[in-house]
């Protein structure tokens, strides 16, 4: 059974059609990430409705300045629905910067208190932004579930500062690009207990299928990719991953 730790099922154009071809292709678990307030009221719905969809609530670091103190409140209520297993995602995108830098960081350590109070990993974005991001990790009250950074672009190096912080490390379609060689080499040094994989659906379809429109089933293009750095069998990731993403999201409350 593969786990895609991150999909935007609530930006699906045929959600059902996606789900059914997920569980063809052996995905056992999708955790539907929100972007906004809206958007985690209906990643909860989504989780509600389906047996194999958990959700994660907050708002995405480019709708930052939507982030007032109304808001996570409400984003507070929603992290205490039945199947919400993370905090995001949250995070800091200085490469965009759709909100700006202030609005962002406030938000930022914001979600990490929903997450440290109620008990969930957060689940982070990161771009252009490493110096800062690692500074709030440091500074704020982190909770003891750690948690992800996702759609990991990074080097080995910048992978490490992470996993030293106790987070785990989550690989997408992107790591299957062929400019991506930083990305595979640090897929292929860091820990396999820190592993994790997504597929952001549905932006970045991986290779073979860059361009067009992503979803859960494709999760397994980035299992194999990564195999095939590491040197192990699908189902050696597969295994792994899937263990990895139990531990850390627990997919309970
Ligand atoms: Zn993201
Ligand atoms: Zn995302």
């Amino acid at each position: 059974m593969l786990i895609d730790t991150h999909a935007h099922l609530d930006s699906l154009e045929d959600l059902p059609g996606a789900l059914a071809r997920a569980g063809e292709n052996g995905i056992g678990k999708i955790i539907a990430i929100s972007s906004d307030l809206e958007s985690s009221r209906e990643t909860v719905s989504i989780s509600e409705k389906y047996g194999n969809v958990f959700a994660a609530v907050g708002v995405h670091p480019h709708a930052a300045n939507t982030a007032d103190s109304g808001v996570l409140n409400e984003i507070e209520t929603l992290a205490g629905a039945g199947k919400v297993v993370a905090v995001g995602e949250t995070g800091l995108d200085y490469h965009y910067l759709k909100s700006e830098k202030q609005a962002q960081i406030k938000s930022f350590a914001a979600h990490i208190g929903i997450a440290y109070r109620a008990d969930l990993p957060v689940v982070i974005h990161v771009r252009d932004a490493d110096q800062d991001l690692i500074n709030i990790l440091k500074t704020e009250r982190v909770s003891g579930r750690t948690g992800v950074i996702h759609c990991f672009t990074g080097n080995y190096e910048t992978a490490r500062t992470y996993i030293d912080l106790g987070f785990y490390i989550s690989f997408s379609g992107i790591a299957t690009f062929k400019k991506s060689e930083e990305i595979r080499d640090a897929a292929k040094k860091i820990p396999g207990d820190r592993l994790l994989i997504e597929t952001d659906s549905p932006y970045l379809a991986p290779v073979p299928l860059r361009g067009k429109s992503n979803e859960p089933a494709y999760v397994k293009y980035v299992a194999e990719l990564i195999a095939g750095t590491r040197g192990v069998s699908p189902g050696e990731i597969e295994e792994m991953t899937s263990e990895n993403a139990e531990r850390l999201f627990r997919f309970e409350r």
